[in-house]
């Protein structure tokens, strides 16, 4: 019954701050002719009056819905930034200063379409401490699951580089952290935005202590990795899972993968926690795959009940992408459904259940 487990949702406005050149048309010139072609891989169709697609109003498309149609059982706290101690887990020194030194300023700090604008580097610690106050909530038995409100996003960020909208790795600074201070010798991140976390994979490529678990459009889309032959290396070899999808899969593809190539490597590996880069650009109204939000629901299911054999329900979600504000919303509140107690929505392929429809209507017609 939905509101049988409680569900803390992490939200703060000071991620709000991070806005870079939200309205404005990208900057012209030699910049925006590369960026423009990176986009051919990332949003189809946007190449003429491209504005930045990471931008506030993602994080308010959900919590005006969450307000219009709240979910029972889900409570709200806010977060403290994540110190320079807690992202240098997963960040070089050099590259935290870095970003710091951004502070207040506007920048594009990467061709590879990511930029800052003055309120964006509190955000982002933010952001991770977001990440880091879901996971604290769950290990501390302070909530059955979490949800992390983040942006920017952040499992394309290495350890020394901002990328595809994102500056710190949230999930990883939140891994990394359950690891060190919250006794979690084995922590399983799933990633199931539609690009490949090319970040958190080279974070933690040769460690044995985090299972990477990705399910993403295949290279060459953007950021151009996760084939399934990278699989981790050294320690850490055989602990990167890449599951490369073709273009348009839906429901009955990733609740597939989910059952048949992500439960047996849970029950392998055995966590103590499981987290969940959770992108919401999988979804048909966003990019180029065929989620619904019944699959998206469906998945949260799965992982919730393999949370609750091996972790003793022990689950936190870190938002990731979703661009279409209505799925994005839409998405999110589908998945605190279930969280929170709903049971998962059965899945089928997109219009099977009204061609069933159709043909008892149309079966007499020709008896
Ligand atoms: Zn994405």
């Amino acid at each position: 019954m939905i509101d049988d487990r409680d569900v803390l949702v992490i939200h703060d406005d000071r991620m709000l701050a991070h806005r870079p050149n939200a309205e404005e048309p990208f900057q012209p010139g030699k910049l925006d002719s590369r960026v423009q072609a990176l986009l051919g891989g990332l949003f189809e169709g946007a190449r003429d009056k491209w504005t930045y697609p990471e931008h506030p109003g993602r994080l308010l498309a959900i919590t005006e819905l969450l307000t219009r149609e709240p979910v029972p059982g889900v409570r709200y706290a806010t977060a403290r930034p994540a110190t320079e101690d807690q992202l240098g887990r997963v960040h070089a020194t050099s590259y935290i200063e870095n970003i710091y030194a951004l502070r207040g300023k506007q920048a594009w700090l990467d061709a590879d379409t990511t930029a800052v604008s003055p309120g964006s580097v509190d955000a982002a610690e933010v952001a991770a401490g977001a990440a880091i106050a879901a996971v604290d909530a769950v290990m501390e038995g302070r909530a059955g699951s979490a949800f992390a409100l983040c942006r920017p996003p952040g499992h394309h960020a290495d350890a020394v580089r901002a990328r595809g909208f994102c500056l710190f790795n949230n999930v990883a600074v939140a891994a990394a952290h359950a690891h060190a201070k919250l006794g979690c010798g084995r922590v399983l991140i799933i990633d199931w935005d539609v690009h490949h976390g090319n970040g958190t994979q080279d974070i933690f490529w040769a460690s044995p202590d985090v299972m990477f678990f990705d399910t993403h459009r295949a290279p060459p889309f953007y950021p151009g990795s996760g084939n399934k032959e990278e699989i981790g290396a050294g320690l850490g070899e055989g602990l990167t899972v890449n599951v490369p999808l073709p273009a348009g899969c839906g429901d009955p593809a990733l609740v597939k993968v989910y059952r048949e190539i992500l439960t047996p490597a849970v029950a392998w590996f055995k966590p103590d926690l499981i987290l969940v880069s959770a992108g919401f650009d999988m979804h048909r109204l966003d990019h180029c795959m065929n989620l619904s939000y019944s699959g998206f629901g469906a998945l949260t299911g799965i992982v919730q009940g393999l949370a609750d054999t091996y972790c003793n329900g022990r689950l936190a979600m870190v938002l990731e992408g979703g661009y279409n504000l209505e799925s994005l919303a839409r998405g999110v509140h589908s998945v605190l459904e279930v969280l929170a107690g709903a049971e998962p929505p059965a899945i089928e392929e997109p219009g099977i259940s009204e061609v069933a429809e159709l043909a008892d209507y149309h079966r007499e017609a020709f008896h």
